[in-house]
């Protein structure tokens, strides 16, 4: 694999294009939010320095070192983390893999690179990163990767090349998954998972694995199209037990109780022409729909204001079982028509 193949973040692509002709800057942070691919794109540019024979769009992948690199036993590499169960990368790691090891010559490229986990670094190492940073030895290039950038001193800031990753659209998340060894998985879930993943390629894998994901998914869904036969027992006993059981979950449930009515209100507005986050459930969308002739955009807009009031509500810590009662409630009364 190399830069081209890689999917989206044409800025960052664009950035390091002329150092692949040229020379690389020696620090750089790549930046981004947890699971947007930093450790890939850390990869990649890795790779890409060590390669010998590198080319415009990144590494060649037939030179010794890009075969090394990909067995995993590159000696020119070294990787920076936290131990299991720990917060931070331990000082001792970074003084004896790091700082003792910079004046040793790499054995396999001109380069060698050491890739950290910026996130898990304490100030005392921040500290003793500096000097490295400020003065790196010939040869010594530095890859920090950090989903908070504000925990990073603003003297380690000032010495790196950020490199900022964005989220990707959902045409990109799809194709991420698809090369992920997903393409067995249906057309719609792919769609789903992607979009639900608000342009986070690691959220969208770990939705695409996650069984209890897709059993709330149809929860919700189910939800809604029973909501209007419901007793108000059935909503205030077992439906409020279910959003009890899972409030740790309440934002993906939320989530998905805004997709389905906002389906219905986009079916409601525009026939069968609008695009639907459900969209392999259209059918039974419709059939809803035509049960409930009464139902029109102002129910659905105070059904949606309904979740948002609760959701809203999370924030300000008020009683979780009173508002989720009161959001059923009112969804309830909306959808009754
Ligand atoms: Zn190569």
């Amino acid at each position: 694999m190399a830069f081209r193949d890689l999917v989206g973040q044409k800025e960052v692509k664009s950035r390091l294009e002329p150092m692949l002709k040229g020379t690389f800057a020696q620090s750089f942070l790549i930046t981004g939010a947890p699971g947007i691919g930093k450790h890939t794109f850390g990869n990649e540019l890795a790779k890409a320095i060590l390669c010998q024979e590198p080319t415009e769009d990144g590494c060649c992948g037939k030179c010794p070192s890009c075969a090394y690199f990909d067995a995993g036993t590159h000696p020119d590499i070294r990787r920076f983390e936290a131990q299991k169960g720990k917060k931070s990368i331990r000082v001792e790691d970074l003084r004896s893999g790091l700082i003792a090891d910079e004046a040793v010559n790499p054995q396999i490229s001109k380069n060698k690179v050491y890739i950290i986990n910026a996130d898990q670094l304490a100030d005392v190492s921040q500290n003793l990163l500096l000097k490295s940073l400020e003065e790196p030895p010939k040869g010594v290039e530095f890859i920090l990767l950090c989903s908070d950038q504000s925990k990073l001193l603003g003297t380690i800031l000032s010495r790196v090349t950020v490199l900022p990753l964005h989220p990707y659209t959902t045409e990109e998340i799809e194709q991420i998954l698809k090369a992920s060894g997903k393409e067995d998985a249906s057309e719609e879930k792919v769609k789903f998972c992607a979009e639900f993943s608000s342009g986070i390629p690691g959220k969208a894998l770990s939705l695409m694995e996650d069984e209890e994901f897709s059993a709330e998914r149809e929860h919700i869904f189910d939800l809604v199209m029973e909501m209007p036969k419901m007793s108000y027992t059935d909503i205030l006993i077992d439906e409020v037990s279910y959003w009890n059981d899972n409030s740790d979950r309440v934002d993906e449930l939320l989530l998905l109780l805004q997709w389905t009515l906002g389906d219905i209100a986009t079916l409601l507005a525009s026939a069968s022409k609008g695009v639907l986050k459900n969209q392999d459930k259209k059918d039974k969308l419709i059939s809803f729909l035509s049960d409930a002739r009464g139902l029109t955009l102002i129910n659905m807009s105070n059904a949606v204001n309904a979740v948002t009031e609760f959701s809203k509500g999370l924030k300000v810590n008020v009683s979780y079982d009173a508002a989720c009662s009161s959001m059923l409630l009112k969804i309830h009364k909306e959808l009754k028509q």
